[in-house]
């Protein structure tokens, strides 16, 4: 037997060593750049860029993981393959933390100026931002990184300044005074999606409000923000309602303030919430802002950006709003105003940041006319094309954009884009304009930049085509958009996909992508992963501890889109042994098959000349996978498809062929030999191409390793990476040897079982007649692998038996009888007398049975579940009666 240098591959896989040697030489060779070939369709997805502020979590190591799976799929189907890497300024959450970092000098951003501060920033990203990079590259992601774009780089920054002075150019960019959510610790405005709503203990305060022209007669208002009182401008009622039909149109006084203000009729108010009667607190109430909108109302502010009472607070003004409302319900109820207070649980909205309670606010911001854009993004999805995947969350996205409201842009940060507005200090010109003018176009004066900086979404919003070059028409931009796919976590549906969506046709007149996966959150052993729950798992330590492939497998295998997905460290062991197991298996194929006989050719797998039926099997089970991995695949099935890989190569690979090959290199004729190690080989190197995406390293090390002869050649047609390898096309499949394997693997399998059900020690071998019928001559071509794998011999394979041998074991399996002498298994008189035994035992309990079943005192008065029960327990006992007696009979003498 050939054999070739064992030092060729080290005896235990080390993902340390071997995964920075590839992952650099990957990236020196240009793999993980798409080249423009305008005959191809490319294949383009963006990264969902993570927080420059950010470590690798659990979350970014799915999405990598999901993401680099079909990038490298679609690139081995010879499509140009292109995957943006990107990473986001995260306005609020980089702002907070650089805060953070200034108040442990006892410092703020005010003491430093905002240019100074912008400084500290910029510094801060320029230390820590790579650091992300660096962790995804660990992972093995193959994306273009001379592509990585930053939010704030130029040409993005530029792309949000071009698409909001369109948007103002088109009257669907806007500044007004509205009421929005504030957070008074962030001191910014925040947009609807970045406020975290949560149950928190409240009260509800029944307060009464005396009617003007009805002495001693009052309306009775619950609400769980009695401070807000003081500024309240109206008391509504739902105009159906029948109880409050006749105040319609009279006036009540503010309790506690001496102001008369009016009864409106309004359908947005909830009959059943509270007395049904609503305060209306215009200035304070996003709800009562649009009542208050309708009917003309004033709205008055009693709490102040920092969360205080104002001015307009009266005796409160300079009160926390906490405090306030604890000595105003005081007052309320000296005044006999006060009816009763309930603890209360509501609904409260915390600022996604810091946690802070957020206060609605009038504030003058820019916002987004969003209805003119949600429409085509709507039917965009409505018209199917762009698909989400799972197909459930379309519902989803269709609920939220058809009741979406303006969308709240400016923020009173300084870390993000500049709003692109200029206001001339000499005339009230207001400016908006991509490139910063110098002064005035109408008088010459001097400009003013507004302030506030965008919403961070903005300019991730504008990601699939931003990446590309636009405003530019870019060769990028022309060829990579609209992209194919966007892959994601289904939390940001509404913060980033919708937002994709209607500013992507709005900007290039077609959608940003045509698929978006969502995929799920992870649990750990069924739980959300967090801090307090003590059961974060981190993908570093999880790749030093198991390695990149065995870590990537364990997020990918079983992940369903839309569901989440479920890590425990049994599942990154299981991962990890089958790498390991892989690479045994591969090694023992380096060892037997020669150099020179390694597969030259990456044409579709079929049988070689001489090949044995287990031969054909694997080479037919090797077709078949590789049509169900590529269906599964095209499907974005993507946990069912490494399943699929995974249990081929640890299943009917290692365990079963590898073990047959080792027997039919040591007995077959020289033929049959080559034809073995030819099928080894190729059924390998065939099956590293499938599993690749799913574990890129150990794939192309045993690759290399494999094929570094045939490689080496002066003439190779091979590729000299298995990830620009062709993805592999099913050759044909031979349903007559997948059947008769079964049947042969089965056969092996029951004979094991009963070896172990008696104990036999595992290396002794032990005789057997095997029945073969129609397929005797076939079943003796393999008898060396039944025998050598299931540990019988000698091993007589006959035509038919005209009755059982005496004292054997039956065994049926696979469609074969054999039998196994008794007297080899156990011995066979203390075995009688135990049979004898337990047969006496059933006799009497079915005696027993018997003569219940035959009394009618029992089958009468019984519960007829209790008799039937009886019934099911005599039959058994019969069944075992009979099992009990043939095998007493077959142990005759
Ligand atoms: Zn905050
Ligand atoms: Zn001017």
């Amino acid at each position: 037997m050939a054999t070739t240098d064992a030092a060729e591959l080290a005896k235990a896989y080390d993902p340390r060593a071997v995964e920075s040697r590839l992952y650099a030489r990957w990236l020196a060779a240009g793999y993980f750049k798409p080249r423009i070939d305008p005959r191809r369709r490319p294949f383009t997805i963006v990264m969902p860029p993570p927080n420059v502020t950010g470590r690798l979590h659990i979350g970014h190591a799915l999405t990598a993981a999901i993401e680099d799976a079909l990038v490298r799929w679609h690139r081995m189907r010879g499509e140009p393959t292109l995957w943006v890497p990107g990473k986001d300024h995260a306005g609020i959450a980089t702002q907070v933390v650089v805060e953070r970092e200034l108040a442990q000098q006892g410092l703020t951003r005010h003491d430093l100026g905002r240019e100074r501060f912008l400084e500290k920033v910029w510094e801060w990203v320029r230390t820590y931002g790579s650091i992300i990079d660096e962790q995804h590259k660990r992972l093995g992601v193959s994306c273009d990184w001379d592509r990585l774009a930053f939010t704030m780089d130029p040409g993005p920054a530029r792309a949000v300044r071009t698409m909001f002075k369109r948007l103002y150019d088109k009257g669907l960019i806007y500044r007004g005074a509205r009421i929005t959510n504030w957070c008074p610790r962030c001191q910014t405005a925040l947009s609807d999606l970045e406020v975290e709503y949560q149950d928190d203990e409240g009260l509800l305060a029944y307060v009464r409000y005396p009617l003007v022209e009805r002495e001693g007669e009052f309306l009775t208002i619950a609400t769980t923000r009695p401070e807000t009182i003081l500024a309240d401008t109206a008391v509504a009622v739902n105009p159906a309602d029948p109880r409050y039909q006749a105040v319609i149109g009279a006036r009540v006084r503010v309790p506690g303030v001496d102001r008369e203000v009016p009864v409106v009729a309004d359908s947005a108010v909830e009959m059943e919430f509270g007395t049904g009667a609503l305060k209306i607190t215009p200035g304070h109430d996003p709800v009562d802002f649009e009542i208050g909108q309708r009917h003309g109302l004033p709205a008055i502010t009693v709490i102040g950006l920092d969360g205080r009472m104002t001015a307009e607070a009266g005796a409160y003004a300079g009160l926390p709003v906490e405090e306030a409302r604890a000595r105003f319900l005081d007052e309320l109820r000296a005044r006999g105003l006060l009816e009763r207070v309930e603890p209360y649980r509501h609904r409260v909205g915390h600022c996604q940041r810091c946690k802070t309670v957020v206060e609605p606010l009038i504030t003058e911001q820019w916002y987004v006319r969003i209805q003119p854009l949600a429409e085509p993004a709507i039917a965009a999805v409505r018209e199917g094309r762009i698909r989400i995947i799972p197909e459930r969350f379309e519902k989803v996205y269709f609920n939220w954009m058809e009741n979406i409201r303006d969308w709240c842009i400016s923020r009173q940060l300084w870390w993000g884009h500049r709003i692109p507005v200029w206001y001339c200090r000499a005339c009230p010109r207001e400016i908006v304009a991509v490139e910063t003018p110098t002064a005035c176009p109408a008088c010459g004066g001097p400009l003013e930049q507004d302030p506030d900086v965008l919403d961070t979404w903005f300019s991730s919003g504008l990601w699939p085509f931003s990446t590309l070059g636009w405003p530019d028409d870019t060769p990028d931009l022309r060829y990579f958009y609209p992209n194919t796919l966007m892959e994601t976590g289904y939390d940001i549906l509404f913060f980033w996909v919708a937002r994709m969506i209607m500013l992507g046709i709005e900007a290039m007149g077609d959608v940003p992508f045509r698929d978006v996966y969502l995929h799920g959150l992870i649990r750990v052993e069924g739980k959300k992963m967090s801090k307090t729950a003590g059961n974060v798992l981190d993908p570093l330590e999880l790749m030093d501890e198991y390695g990149t492939d065995a870590t990537r497998l364990a997020l990918t295998v079983g992940t369903t889109p839309g569901n989440d997905t479920e890590l425990n460290l049994q599942k990154l062991e299981a991962c990890r042994n089958f790498v390991n197991k892989l690479w045994n298996s591969a090694r023992y194929v380096l060892l037997n098959v020669p150099a020179a006989e390694r597969p030259a050719t990456l044409a579709p797998l079929t049988p070689p000349a001489g090949a044995s039926v287990p031969d054909r099997w694997i080479v037919s089970r090797a077709n078949h996978v590789v049509a169900e991995v590529t269906r599964l695949l095209g499907d974005y099935q993507l946990g069912e498809a490494a399943r699929t890989v995974q249990e081929f190569l640890w299943g009917e690979y290692c365990d079963w062929y590898v073990e047959m090959a080792k027997i039919q290199l040591r007995v077959g004729d020289a033929a049959a030999q080559a034809a073995t190690r030819y099928t080894l080989a190729r059924v390998l190197e065939q099956t590293l191409r499938l599993l690749h995406p799913f574990a890129p390293f150990v794939t192309e090390e045993l690759w290399q390793t494999l094929l570094a002869e045939p490689l080496a050649r002066a003439d190779t047609t091979l590729p000299p990476s298995i990830m620009i390898a062709p993805w592999p096309t099913p050759g044909p499949r031979d349903a007559a040897a997948e059947a008769f394997v079964e049947d042969v693997i089965e056969l092996i399998r029951a004979a094991r079982n009963l070896r172990q059900e008696r104990k036999v020690e595992p290396a002794r071998y032990v005789p057997a007649t095997v029945v073969g019928g129609a397929r005797t001559a076939e079943l003796r071509a393999v008898a060396p692998l039944v025998s050598g794998l299931a540990r019988l011999q000698p091993l007589e394979i006959v035509d038919a038996l005209a009755a059982p041998p005496r004292q054997a074991l039956p065994l049926v399996a696979g469609g074969f009888e054999a039998y196994l002498p008794a007297a080899e298994l156990f011995d066979v008189a203390q075995e009688r007398a135990r049979l004898e035994r337990e047969l006496a035992e059933v006799e009497r309990l079915i005696a027993s049975g018997e003569a219940r079943l035959a009394n009618p005192g029992f089958t009468q008065k019984a519960p007829a579940a209790v008799v039937e029960g009886a019934r099911r327990q005599l039959l058994e006992n019969r069944e075992r009666r009979e099992r009990l007696a043939a095998q007493l009979r077959a142990l005759e003498e």
